[in-house]
């Protein structure tokens, strides 16, 4: 239910800070801002809430193993590199409060989407370089053309051990330093540059990809979903198991209403959570999470925490141009009058679970693009049924104008051998990946003009799964039941 006195601390909007009001934490010193009503704090002690907090999500959670290595997924923004730099903060401190991983960085320029020139791109990764090179920390910076070169391996969820899905956190740590030792330990000190190579093939790919998307909407996720496939084969690739993400708590908020209106309700749970298990041996965590976009703001600002604005598929655009915009632009409005709703909305992402399947023998299939559950196995009142039955009806008409063509053993599109071997014969469609996607994905591909415009590490791995299903059910009637 919801917190009564709470939100109505929230609904009166924020009285103008007095001058000599004092801070409620030292009682001494004079406060220098007011975070909520009640909450006016000096400098000091703004700084000494901020780490603190940020301490106590991972200390809560513990999740992240001394000496593991983690990634950071930073966007240039103020809350991606608040979060950098509490991280150096973490570990430059004094023990026993230090932090103990061991930290490197991931930039991924979305230039070629956003259609800057080479040149200004080129000019926002020298400002991130400079604040790069100043951590220390290893660091790749990767044009999002990359992803044109990425294996299919990177749309393989591994599964983690079962025996480890719920240890204790010593038991965790135990096992966890018993299998690193048996890795190399050469590989942590070595700082490893990636340039910033992208070739103007990728790129033309990349636009011709983006030009082929419809709506803006799917744009966005589109986006989202290459760039995160990035960093995982990013981390997989340099034996990272832990990327961390900047959430802050106003983004969530924003991602968790988008989310539902993008029909991505199954995977709420995993796109806002604090740890995000995915992806199986890399899991992602956001500890950011805790922090409103306003206290991001102030603590850069009060401590020169140095960002970069770099502009993203929506800057500039109307309110109304993308569900992810019309949501940001409603949360923001939201935050500037009734602050304590917004983290009503991110808490109640807290409480969120996936209700798992039924137990069967075989894993749960997963989504091609987004590696969730695949949630289309539901019932029949339903949203997703009401459309799969209408998009069924629409093309029973078109069947029965093209009846009796060739007699194919896979269907349309399929080279047919006798062997038995047989190989796709033309460019993918909307119609073969659908049932390869969850439901929100498949709305995002439908917006498609083009679906060869995808990657290829995408187009082939959807091949290889749909021959694999269309063998499956050639051979199904000589197989024995689970039962039997
Ligand atoms: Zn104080
Ligand atoms: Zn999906």
């Amino acid at each position: 239910m919801c917190q009564v006195d709470e939100e109505y601390n929230g609904l009166e909007k924020t009285p103008v800070p007095t001058l000599n009001k004092k801070c409620v934490k030292c009682k001494e010193e004079t406060a220098v801002l007011i975070i909520r009503v009640s909450d006016a704090f000096c400098k000091s002690c703004f700084k000494e809430y901020f780490i603190h907090k940020f301490r106590a999500m991972l200390g809560k959670n513990r999740v992240i193993f001394p000496q593991e290595k983690v990634l950071l997924a930073l966007s240039g923004g103020a809350s991606s590199c608040s979060m950098l730099s509490q991280v150096q903060e973490g570990l430059g401190r004094d023990a026993p409060k230090k932090l103990r991983f061991v930290p490197g960085i991931v930039y991924i320029d979305e230039g070629g989407v956003t259609g800057l020139s080479l040149d200004e791109r080129q000019r926002s990764v020298t400002k991130l370089k400079k604040i790069f090179t100043e951590t220390g920390f290893p660091y790749f910076i990767l044009p999002l053309e990359q992803v044109f070169s990425l294996p299919t391996s990177v749309l393989m969820p591994v599964t983690s051990d079962p025996e480890r899905s719920d240890p204790s956190y010593k038991e965790a740590v135990d096992q966890y330093i018993r299998e690193k030792r048996q890795v190399t330990e050469a590989s942590v000190s070595a700082v490893s540059q990636e340039e910033f190579i992208c070739s103007p093939e990728h790129t033309e790919s990349l636009q011709r990809l983006f030009s082929s998307i419809k709506t803006l909407t799917a744009k966005e996720d589109m986006l989202q979903t290459l760039r995160q496939h990035l960093i995982l084969h990013t981390a997989r690739a340099n034996d990272y198991t832990k990327v961390m993400m900047g959430d802050s708590c106003s983004r969530l908020a924003v991602k968790l209403l988008s989310n539902i209106a993008l029909g991505r309700g199954a995977a709420l749970a995993s796109d806002t959570a604090f740890s995000d298990t995915r992806y199986g041996d890399v899991v992602i965590v956001r500890p950011m999470r805790d922090y409103s976009s306003k206290e991001i703001a102030f603590y850069n600002r009060m401590f020169n925490v140095p960002s970069v604005f770099i502009s993203s598929l929506d800057t500039k655009r109307h309110d109304k141009a993308s569900i992810q915009r019309l949501t940001e632009s409603f949360v923001t409005n939201l935050q500037a009058d009734f602050p304590s709703t917004v983290s009503t909305i991110y808490r109640t992402s807290e409480k969120l679970h996936t209700a798992l399947p039924k137990q069967s023998h075989e894993p749960a299939a997963k989504c091609l693009l987004c590696l969730c559950a695949i949630d289309t196995n539901v019932d029949k009142a339903s949203a997703f049924h009401a459309t799969s039955v209408s998009e069924q009806l629409s093309q029973i008409k078109l069947q029965d104008s093209s009846e009796g063509s060739s007699k194919q053993c896979c269907g349309e599109g399929w080279q047919c051998e006798t062997t038995g071997s047989c190989s796709f014969n033309r460019s993918l469609q909307y119609e073969d990946l659908k049932t390869l996607l969850c439901y929100s994905c498949r709305l995002t591909v439908k917006d498609m003009e083009e679906v060869n415009t995808l990657p290829s590490y995408i187009t082939t791995e959807a091949e290889k799964r749909e021959m694999r299903s269309r063998m499956k059910m050639q051979i199904s009637e000589f197989l024995l039941d689970d039962d039997e």
